[in-house]
């Protein structure tokens, strides 16, 4: 298929690609592939942080993209509030490639069989009228034949936005945030989310989750924030 050429949405150069990025743009992105621990991506020399190993989260693994940093910031903001769908093709084509060379170096892993959107509360939903995770999960999921289900878990709590507030609160306004009303017995579950900043979200997720059965959670993120 000959590619189609887009503007490129950062340098506005002619040579966009079909991503909509040109490739000096594209390998100047802050790719997340340093050496960092396999169940929440922040950076360690490779093996598990001290934070996993005191508090284990309820995911598993955690596979992230990108690191939260410019301009990947400023592309997933636009995305969220423009509901730009072509943005969301893009972070799902740039995950998919990472996915395939991922599973060309490892055998190891556990093979995902439902993919599941980081659910928004109906009312928000109403505000913004989308679910920036719902439309990349949907391309994941088409993808890679993995059945997506964006109604087997909600968010019955309507919270304060995570971004307003400090770990500690954030973990207390999420707690208690979803539930799920179907078994998941077995299941090998890949949660997808835009942004992970404290992971605690999708910590609260992932326990909802395996209460309901899940057998293997994972966290599949386009931005990963770390400490600085
Ligand atoms: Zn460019
Ligand atoms: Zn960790």
């Amino acid at each position: 298929m000959p590619s189609v050429q887009q503007t490129c949405i950062l340098c506005a150069s002619h040579n966009g690609d079909n991503l909509g990025l040109c490739k000096p743009c594209l390998k100047d992105l802050p790719w997340h592939n340093a050496q960092q621990c396999p169940q929440c991506a922040l950076m360690t020399n490779g093996s598990i942080c001290g934070s996993c190993l005191s508090t284990p989260p309820s995911f598993d693994a955690t596979t992230a993209l990108l690191t939260y940093d410019y301009p990947v910031d400023g592309l997933l903001q636009h995305y969220k509030y423009n509901a730009s769908l072509n943005l969301a093709h893009t972070f799902a084509s740039l995950f998919l490639e990472k996915k395939l060379t991922q599973s060309k170096q490892s055998m190891m892993q556990n093979e995902v069989n439902l993919i599941i959107p980081m659910p928004m509360h109906q009312n928000r939903l109403k505000e913004r009228g989308f679910n920036q995770a719902l439309e990349i999960a949907k391309l994941l999921s088409k993808a890679l034949t993995i059945q997506l289900d964006y109604t087997a878990c909600q968010r019955t709590k309507h919270t304060p936005p995570q971004a307003s507030l400090n770990l500690k609160d954030r973990i207390k306004n999420i707690k208690g945030a979803f539930s799920c009303q179907q078994s998941l017995q077995h299941l090998n579950i890949a949660i997808i989310d835009d942004v992970m900043t404290t992971g605690a979200s999708l910590n609260e997720l992932a326990k909802t989750l395996k209460q309901a059965g899940a057998a293997h959670v994972e966290c599949w993120v386009m931005a990963r924030t770390l400490q600085k």
